[in-house]
């Protein structure tokens, strides 16, 4: 699964007035572009495209990752 330059054929204008997901584009995590793809799998990579923003779960996601530097920065800045 690495990109292999076909996403970039693919790859989706940012729509003004809307969002990516709503105006039909889909995210490769892998190659790492939004592309305009009627499939559910990457043209390019074979990855599974995102075609729903996940907000609630990038937040925890985001929150948690903040949560693991809290514990670990004691640790790191002891002298
Ligand atoms: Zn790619
Ligand atoms: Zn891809």
């Amino acid at each position: 699964m690495t990109c292999k330059g076909i996403c970039i054929r693919h790859r989706a204008q940012k729509p003004v007035g809307s969002g990516r997901y709503v105006s039909g584009q889909r995210r490769c995590q892998i190659c790492e572009i939004f592309i305009k793809w009627e499939g559910l799998w990457c043209p390019c990579c074979g990855y599974r495209l995102r075609t729903k923003p996940r907000n609630l779960k990038y937040k925890a996601k985001l929150r948690a990752r903040s949560r693991r530097v809290e514990i670990t920065q004691p640790a790191i800045t002891v002298r």
